[in-house]
């Protein structure tokens, strides 16, 4: 049987010698050596908790309760790149374990990229600093980062390079960090970075870039599966597929890029338009769907609607201004009574975008039991 400390400390030769053990130290290097295994105890706990999260949110949230439960720290920002193959970032920053926009002028990480290639761990913001005085593009992003005084900044690297940094701050009660908080702050941040970095692999697999909506391969395994889902349930969940009117003349009159942003503010309407559980996807050129679980017929038509109204006047900055985008729907709804083949499925809500098409576009139509039964919506004004 494995000897427990305790009984280690109180076993006779123990305390019969415990004054020359005291002296010569061993009783404070036993202490010394508990308070590290406690330590790592607590990193792996970290790291199980930041491993098993779902989402890059839900790391950031959990990394900010690990640090500031520890340290806290005056603040904790994120900044990270969510696509890959383009330059823009996103930045969440928090301050006493919330949320909190600290306005932080970033557009890019580029000016950063070289530095951490070539030192790929945390660094003490000062020496960042100092490595990067000479650059300015660096410069306008030190700058912005001057005012928030940050202690240490840890790159999250991958095999494509530099795909954000993690920023935490001095500690709000004064103290310095002391070199072992230091080191444990960067295990820390070793894990966190490798999880988003996972997340953020895993997010770019299942993400159209240009839109940031689902892929169609995402929308396609997800559709195949709860159709399945569906038949053992009592539920009805919905599909809306999508056609933006007359796309063809953005590019036409306009250009290729014209038409991108287009596309790229309809699919952020259909973002701020649908729910967490709702699966919206890029299906393929200007076409999109929404997979609607556990949701009804009635249900799918107000979104569709209030989604069409939405882009029915949606403002999409460009020179010379742009006439207005319009989508024309099409929804149907599947549950036990009425299943099909998930190919089956799309072609239905197919049929009743075509009905939308037909009808004049700018409307939503429903399909329905074998036949086309149309709600027409008003058609916006043009
Ligand atoms: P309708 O109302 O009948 O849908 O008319 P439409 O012009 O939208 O239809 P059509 O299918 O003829 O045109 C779709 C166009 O979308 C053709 C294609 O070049 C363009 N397109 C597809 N993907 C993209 C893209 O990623 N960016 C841009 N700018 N255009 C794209
Ligand atoms: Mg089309
Ligand atoms: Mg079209």
């Amino acid at each position: 049987m494995e000897e427990t400390e305790q009984e280690f400390l109180m076993s006779p030769k123990i305390i019969e010698n415990y004054s020359l053990l005291q002296e010569i130290g061993v009783l404070r290097h036993i202490d010394q050596l508990n308070k590290e295994l406690k330590k790592y105890q607590g990193l792996l706990f970290s790291a199980g908790e930041i491993f098993n999260c779902t989402t890059t949110d839900e790391i950031m949230d959990a990394t900010v309760w690990q640090i500031s439960d520890l340290y806290l720290p005056s603040f904790v920002a994120f900044i990270w790149k969510p696509f890959q193959n383009r330059d823009d970032v996103t930045i969440k920053s928090y301050q006493n374990y919330k949320f909190v926009d600290m306005h932080l002028n970033i557009e890019n990480i580029i000016p950063l990229e070289s530095f951490f290639r070539m030192n790929q761990e945390p660094v003490p913001y000062d020496r960042l600093k100092e490595a990067l005085k000479e650059n300015s593009e660096a410069g306008l992003i030190l700058e912005s980062l001057d005012r928030l005084i940050p202690e240490l900044v840890i790159p999250i690297l991958g095999p494509k390079g530099l795909y954000g940094v993690i920023l935490v701050g001095k500690k709000m009660l004064a103290e310095k960090y002391t070199t072992s908080e230091l080191l444990f702050l960067r295990q820390l941040m070793s894990f966190v970075s490798q999880a988003i970095q996972n997340h953020l692999h895993y997010e770019h697999s299942v993400r159209d870039v240009k839109t940031g909506l689902y892929n169609h391969g995402f929308f396609s395994t997800r559709f195949g599966e709860e159709v399945s889902r569906i038949k053992r349930t009592e539920y009805t969940s919905s599909l809306i597929v999508i056609d933006v009117d007359k796309f063809k003349n953005f590019n036409d009159n306009y250009g290729h890029l014209a038409g991108d942003k287009v596309l790229e503010y309809i699919a952020r309407t259909i973002r701020q338009n649908v729910r967490n559980d709702d699966v919206p996807s890029r299906f393929g050129g200007e076409e999109f769907t929404i997979l609607l679980p556990n949701t009804d017929k009635e249900i799918a038509w107000n979104v569709a609607e209030r989604l069409r109204t939405s882009i029915s006047s949606m403002v999409v900055p460009w020179d010379p201004p742009l006439p207005q985008a319009t989508i024309s729907l099409g929804i149907t709804s599947f549950n036990k009574e009425n299943m099909a083949s998930p190919d089956e499925i799309i072609h239905r809500a197919d049929e009743a975008l075509y009905q939308s098409k037909e009808n004049g576009r700018n409307r939503t139509t429903f399909w329905q039991g074998g036949f086309l039964f149309r709600i027409e919506s008003m058609p916006a004004d043009l």
